[in-house]
C-alpha cells in the first residue's frame, strides 16, 4: 500500500518574508503578502522577491522526448 496520507500538510513559505503558512492560507499571516496558489514546490523557478509579471507567458513546456528510435539495427543487414 503506497497511498499518501490524505491530510498531508504542505506549508507555504511566504515569498516576501519567508514565514511558514499553512497550505490553506492565501495570505501570509506575518506580513499579509499574497501566497502563491497551490503547494509550494521546492526548487520551483523564480527568484525570491521577484514580483510575478502580469500576463507573463508561462514557461514553455518542454517538448516530449523526440521520437526515440527503436532498437538499433545491426549494421550490414
Ligand atoms: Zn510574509
Amino acid at each position: 500500500m503506497c497511498f499518501r496520507p490524505a491530510a498531508v500538510e504542505i506549508d507555504k513559505t511566504c515569498p516576501a518574508c519567508g514565514a511558514k503558512n499553512g497550505a490553506a492560507e492565501t495570505k501570509c499571516k506575518e506580513c499579509g503578502a499574497d501566497l502563491p496558489a497551490g503547494p509550494a514546490m521546492p526548487g520551483a523557478p523564480g527568484a525570491p522577491g521577484a514580483p510575478a509579471a502580469p500576463g507573463a507567458p508561462g514557461a514553455p513546456k518542454a517538448p516530449g522526448a523526440p521520437g526515440a528510435p527503436a532498437a538499433p539495427k545491426a549494421p550490414g543487414q
